[in-house]
């Protein structure tokens, strides 16, 4: 059922982009630094502000559900596209959003800082390329690299906007806010590797579970493994997660106060 939904969620995410080409604004990287070398705040960069805060309650939810590129994404693993195997680093998509943000700020500072709010920029001019770019660039950016390196190989490699909700994750957690994550009970995992085999994002997620480690920036809580697994050893929870990486439920018992006036011992 989980699934049935988060696949019509990511449907119709990606049937607005590309039926509705105003859709392509909220998310265009270029229509932000063209907009802030002009001093516009334009709708990309408010996406990206809200995704952030929306990160900082729902971690990296929007990749899992909400993003047309995961829908793409989703369609190349049931085609085939085969697992990234082997423990890798994904630090690229950091380099990349660090020139993006760098290229904004440079434009905005070019610029003198905002001087008005405009949610259609972009709309005008342009023509058949940039048409093209809009409609089939999520296909070129996600498809090739999916069948030719792995799944989800553009998410974890290229996404500039990835690391806005890794960031705001990881705030979220040394603030100590209530936020939506992926729980395990050790205790109950039958070592059958299903939640690792479907796994989107080719995490471990069976070592992740038995070592009561489910803290990872590479999740995008899509909620497969609990789809999957045969013992409920891991489930969707909301609440302040733990400052280390150990992310276990149920939670260890309360320390019980060992005095005071409501604390009598039998
Ligand atoms: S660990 Fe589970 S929720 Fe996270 S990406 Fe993998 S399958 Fe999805
Ligand atoms: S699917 Fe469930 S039981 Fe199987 S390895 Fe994963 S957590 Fe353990």
């Amino acid at each position: 059922m989980t699934q049935t939904i988060r696949k019509i969620a990511l449907f119709a995410a990606f049937t607005l982009f590309q039926l509705l080409p105003a859709f392509h604004l909220f998310l265009s990287p270029v229509v932000s630094v063209v907009g802030a070398f002009r001093g516009i705040l334009v709708a990309s960069l408010l996406t990206y502000g809200f995704l952030a805060l929306v990160s900082l309650f729902l971690g990296r939810a929007f990749c899992g559900w909400f993003c047309p590129g995961a829908a793409v994404q989703e369609c190349c693993t049931n085609l085939g596209a085969r697992r990234l195997e082997g423990k890798r680093k994904y630090w690229s998509k950091y380099v990349v959003f660090g020139l993006w943000a760098a290229v904004v700020l440079i434009g905005v500072l070019h610029a003198r800082g905002f001087h008005q709010v405009d949610l259609r920029f972009g709309t005008a001019g342009g023509g058949a390329t940039r048409s093209f770019l809009f409609r089939y660039g999520a296909f070129l950016i996600v498809v090739p690299p999916a069948f030719l390196i792995g799944s989800w190989t553009t998410c974890h490699y290229l996404c500039w906007i990835a690391p806005l909700m890794i960031f705001g994750s990881r705030l979220s957690r040394r603030a100590g806010l209530p936020s939506l994550r992926v729980a395990a009970d050790p205790g109950k995992c039958r070592r059958c590797t299903l939640c690792s085999r479907t796994c989107p994002m080719s995490l471990n997620v069976q070592e992740m579970v038995l070592a009561g480690a489910m803290r990872s920036d590479e999740c995008i809580l899509c909620g497969h493994c609990i789809s999957v697994c045969p013992s409920r050893a891991v489930r969707f929870a909301f609440g302040p997660r733990l400052a280390g990486p150990r992310s276990t439920w149920p939670p260890p018992p309360a320390k019980r106060r060992s005095s005071g006036w409501n604390s009598v011992q039998p």
